[in-house]
């Protein structure tokens, strides 16, 4: 068994795609997955698409929330490997979901617009990524329009991203011009073919790039090409593998994703350069991907598709062996063990019960509340993946009934909504009145609707007079418990109890901080 583990895990590579709503994502996993004949799966990712949009009406949300359970995590085979795609959510009010998600890659594949560069989403998640250390692939989409020169953007993705960006192809001409992209490793040109339903791949490929007739061809563009590569040429780092896998260079392609030219060409340094699964950190000791025994983390929790039920499906990414159907696992936090009787993974449209899983597999495992975010899954050996990130929420508001009698609903379904992530909710030690925090607006709305159709509690969400929150540790337990209670006006304990310190102005946090010169303050906490 070991070596077929083994096997199994050199030929798994998970990665999520990363850009600013509208820079292709959708159309270029559409592309993506018609490589890999997934066509069925294309079809529910423009459908995903669609109900995103119409979400304006939060009525629409139990239908958009199925879908999404549907198409969040695609596999597919391509060449000799298990390709994992983890959608990252895609509303312009940026979630805490997706970081997490990117949590559960090894490699992320970055788009950009060439007409318009590095935008603020990519930034952010880039940052994600680059805390990480997380391996970088650079798509630059779009070429078949007027963008942006691509020295230029070259240079604003390294000055950007800081990092070094190797191009592995280079564009001749844009627009209406566009040529097509030479292949800078096989000394070869591409040439484009537009079309929206080209298979892609079997696009006419020049070898004499020495023939004069080529200049007559592509025109301008073509001596602009060979000038623009002989500064690449000379100003380039040359690519190294390691300084890839250590998140210090990307290799950047460029193409077309709706003419689905230059995908293939991003599918197949995917495989060859992404990593397949690594070691996993967890508190007791590193998990290595090849161990005999299972383990896995739940980095994701989503209300199922029937909100009716209750039941949520949570998405483990496994780290560690060989998941088989009916087995038996132990969930380090509450220390029971479970059989979960279905347990899904995310082949096609359809969800299909899972034979057995690997390490960098996405498993789904339908529950009502058994698993909470950042849970860690074993055989048996208590463990407890850390890095699972929860972010100082930057909006407040406090919630309340409109009716009174229903206050124990209101808890037990924001307990479930906090658990889930979707929200954090604060007990204030000061007043029973609860308090959410989010990073975006749109998460008070969610929440909001789904107290209402799920828990049948209408919740009035007002104004807060805090801005900012910050977890608080100490190495001495006395100086934290001297400080909680010095504090006690505006200290909060968050869904896992951890103390909180909540302020109205930044400045008023420094002096704070001046003051405890002994408490440590954290934007950031890791599930533990
Ligand atoms: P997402 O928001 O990042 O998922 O972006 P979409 O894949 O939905 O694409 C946004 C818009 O850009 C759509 O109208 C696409 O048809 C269009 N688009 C995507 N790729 C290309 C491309 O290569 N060239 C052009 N001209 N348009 C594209």
């Amino acid at each position: 068994m070991t070596e077929r583990i083994e096997q199994e895990v050199r030929r798994r590579r998970t990665f999520a795609i990363i850009s600013h709503p509208d820079a292709g994502k959708t159309t270029l996993t559409e592309k993506l997955l018609l490589f890999s004949g997934a066509i069925q799966i294309a079809g529910s990712v423009k459908a995903r698409k669609a109900a995103r949009h119409a979400t304006s009406d939060w009525m629409e949300i139990e239908k958009q929330r199925g879908i999404s359970v549907a198409s969040s995590v695609m596999q597919m085979e391509y060449r000799d490997c298990v390709i994992n795609l983890l959608d990252t959510p895609g509303h312009q009010d940026f979630s805490e979901d997706t970081y997490r998600v990117l949590t559960a890659v090894d490699a992320a594949l970055m788009v950009i617009d060439a007409a318009n560069g590095v935008e603020p989403q990519t930034r952010r998640l880039l940052q994600v990524c680059r805390a990480r250390n997380t391996p970088i692939l650079t798509f630059v989409n779009k070429m078949d329009r007027e963008v942006k020169d691509p020295l230029a953007l070259m240079d604003e993705l390294e000055q950007e991203l800081g990092m070094t960006v190797c191009p592995f192809t280079w564009p001749v001409g844009m627009g209406k011009q566009f040529g097509g992209v030479m292949d800078l490793r096989a000394q070869s040109m591409r040439v484009f073919a537009p079309g929206e339903d080209r298979a892609g791949g079997d696009e006419e490929l020049i070898t004499d790039l020495d023939n004069p007739a080529h200049e007559s061809r592509f025109g301008m563009a073509w001596g602009q090409a060979q000038g623009e590569l002989e500064l690449v040429r000379e100003a380039a780092t040359p690519f190294e593998h390691a300084e890839f896998l250590a998140g210090h260079q990307t290799p950047m392609f460029f193409g077309s994703a709706i003419n689905n030219f230059g995908v293939r060409e991003v599918l197949d340094a995917l495989v060859e350069l992404a990593p397949p699964p690594g070691e996993r950190a967890s508190l007791q000791r590193v998990v290595q991907p090849t161990e005999k025994k299972f383990s896995g983390v739940v980095f994701k929790i989503q209300a199922n598709m029937d909100p009716a039920h209750r039941d949520r499906i949570a998405f483990v990414r496994c780290s560690s062996g060989h998941f088989e159907r009916g087995m038996k696992l132990k969930v380090t936090r509450t220390g029971k063990d479970f059989r979960p009787n279905t347990v899904v993974s995310f082949l096609s449209q359809r969800r299909e019960l899972v034979e057995e899983a690997f390490a960098g597999d996405i498993i789904g495992i339908p529950n009502h509340g058994v698993l909470h975010l950042g849970d860690t899954l074993t055989e048996g050996e208590p463990l407890q993946f850390t890095g699972l990130p929860f972010f100082a929420p930057e909006m407040f508001r406090n919630v309340e009934v409109a009716d009174p009698l229903k206050t124990k609903q209101l808890r037990a379904g924001l307990q479930q909504l906090g658990e889930e992530g979707a929200i954090q909710v604060f007990r204030p030690m000061a007043g029973s009145v609860l308090m959410l925090g989010a990073v975006g607006q749109l998460q008070f709305e969610v929440v909001a609707h789904r107290l209402e159709h799920e828990y049948g509690v209408k919740a009035r969400i007002q104004p807060c007079r805090f801005q900012v929150a910050r977890w608080v540790t100490a190495d001495d337990e006395v100086e934290l418990k001297k400080f909680i209670a010095a504090n006690d006006h505006r200290m909060a304990y968050d869904a896992v109890d951890a103390p909180t310190i909540l302020v109205e102005y930044a400045p008023e946090l420094r002096a704070i901080q001046e003051n405890w010169p002994k408490i440590h303050f954290h934007a950031l906490r890791e599930h533990a």
